[in-house]
């Protein structure tokens, strides 16, 4: 249960077909996206250049409510996001997607990701007088488009202008009066891929949506590659070139979902690769092996099958958490006590291996292992299917800073210690690759490593989002 907030999750779709209600299908894939983002979600629907929208903060069904769904004209394309992002999203005006207008008619986009170079974009933008209604990277590339579509004569070429001015991490995908465009960063660091729903094709971040959509996958969209869907049918274009790619290794311990491929590699799988590497550089003798749900469970399946220990079912999460009770920061051991629950039957008088995909602050690591010896487990083992977590990550919507991340001036011994377990085991980061050694990508790995594959020295996540929004 990683204390690392989720990226945000984007869905694009350009009916070809009579029979699909756009807004039912923008609506329903969105569930399938909710593990990126339940800060907030929004759906935006194009008919013949109008287009309509609605967002709110919540999970998907407090915040996109039937009556304001309805309401929503039905057309040819439509957008939808999910959000997370724990700076942002205190403003109504930071939710996804953001619909303006500009000289062309309407433009609707969203993201995932984060610009390491917002402070220069906006400053730029700012001495040319721009008036900006949020303090997001969203907007920024909305501005930059707009800006270039006035020298552009189509809008691919705005676009591909607007882009080459960005750096950092983003999958955006947008609908222009008569256009679907999804765009990935140039080293791929963040996931976006292309399906099809009927005659329809959709652009997403995870492939788990054309599951259930009962769409196909085709591929994954390429680093730096535009993907753009119109009355023609479906064009490409390789917009950007980078050296070097850095697919982020995170979405296969912790984003994606387990039944997502990202980039060639099936998630699950690479999870419980991560697993096995794990039992092998830190067995342990115990009596059962048991998930911290829900991103534990294929890494402990992995440790479970390698070290022949029985795997039982320890710990109970909680599912229907909604956004009013994760506000009550104050009470946020209790939150943590209703979120997950410790099986007495299962773990009582044992010896307890527990697998987790990360550890930032330690917070949560010390209260699973307080549940567990609270239900009477003899011994708690701790492995964590990812290296270290030692330096921020500047490419997601995260602000945690490295100051509040335990592996950042504590050893081992020192983090066993404070979360309370008899041992405690991560992956070695020399074994990361391993985990998804199918991928055609290189990748990111600088939050275990502190090795960034872009300039992020002016880059502070902090400043930004205390911005004051003019
Ligand atoms: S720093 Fe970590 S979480 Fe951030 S993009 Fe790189 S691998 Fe992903």
């Amino acid at each position: 249960m990683s204390e690392l907030h989720d990226e945000c999750g984007v869905f694009g779709i350009y009916k070809n077909d009579s029979d699909t209600d756009i807004v039912e299908e923008t609506y329903l894939s969105l569930y399938a996206l909710q593990h990126r983002g339940q800060i907030g979600a929004g759906i935006a629907v194009n008919n013949n250049g109008n287009m309509t929208h609605y967002k709110d903060f919540g999970m998907i069904p407090e915040a996109l409510p039937e009556k304001e769904i309805s309401r929503l004209e039905n057309g040819k394309m439509a957008l939808g996001h999910v959000k997370y992002s724990s700076g942002e999203a205190v403003d109504h005006e930071n939710l996804a997607p953001l619909v303006m207008r500009y000289i062309k008619g309407q433009l609707a986009i969203c993201m995932n990701g984060a610009l390491t170079n917002y402070h220069e974009l906006r400053d730029d933008l700012n001495k040319g007088a721009a008036i900006f209604q949020s303090n997001g990277d969203t907007e920024i590339i909305a501005y930059l488009i707009a800006r270039a579509r006035i020298k552009s004569a189509t809008i691919e070429e705005a676009v591909m202008n607007a882009v080459s001015r960005l750096k950092g991490a983003y999958a955006v995908v947008m609908m222009s009066p008569s256009k679907l465009i999804g765009v990935r960063d140039p080293m791929g660091i963040r996931p976006l891929c292309l399906g099809k729903f009927g005659d329809s094709y959709v652009i997403t971040s995870e492939s788990c949506v054309f599951d259930s959509m009962g769409g196909e996958f085709i591929r994954d969209i390429a680093p730096g590659e535009m993907v753009v869907v119109d009355g023609e049918g479906l064009h490409s274009y390789q917009c950007m070139k980078s050296e070097k790619t850095a697919l982020c290794l995170f979405e296969y311990v912790y984003f994606s979902r387990p039944d997502s491929i990202v980039d060639g590699v099936p998630v699950a799988k690479a999870r419980q690769r991560a697993g096995k590497l794990l039992a092998k550089q830190h067995p342990v003798d115990a009596d059962i092996v048991c998930a911290v749900p829900d991103c534990g469970i294929e890494a402990a399946i992995g440790y479970a099958t390698e070290s022949g220990i029985r795997y039982a079912t320890g710990l109970i999460k909680n599912m229907y958490i909604g956004r009013a009770f994760n506000n009550r920061k104050k009470n946020s051991e209790y939150l943590m006590r209703i979120k997950l629950n410790a099986l007495k039957h299962s773990v009582e008088g044992k010896s307890v291996i527990v697998i987790d995909d990360s550890i930032l602050k330690g917070k949560t690591s010390k209260h699973i292992v307080d549940l567990l010896r609270n239900a009477g487990a003899r011994e708690v083992h701790m492995r964590i299917a990812s290296p270290m977590f030692r330096n921020p990550c500047y490419l997601t919507s995260d602000t945690t800073p490295k100051e509040d991340l335990i592996a950042s001036d504590k050893s081992v011994e020192e983090i066993c210690k404070y979360i309370g377990a008899d041992t405690l085991g991560f992956l070695s980061v020399e074994s990361l690759p391993e985990i998804a050694k199918e991928c055609n990508l290189d990748f990111c790995d600088a939050c275990f490593t502190g090795k960034y594959p872009v300039d992020v020295s002016n880059t502070s996540r902090e400043d930004k989002y205390s911005q004051k929004i003019k």
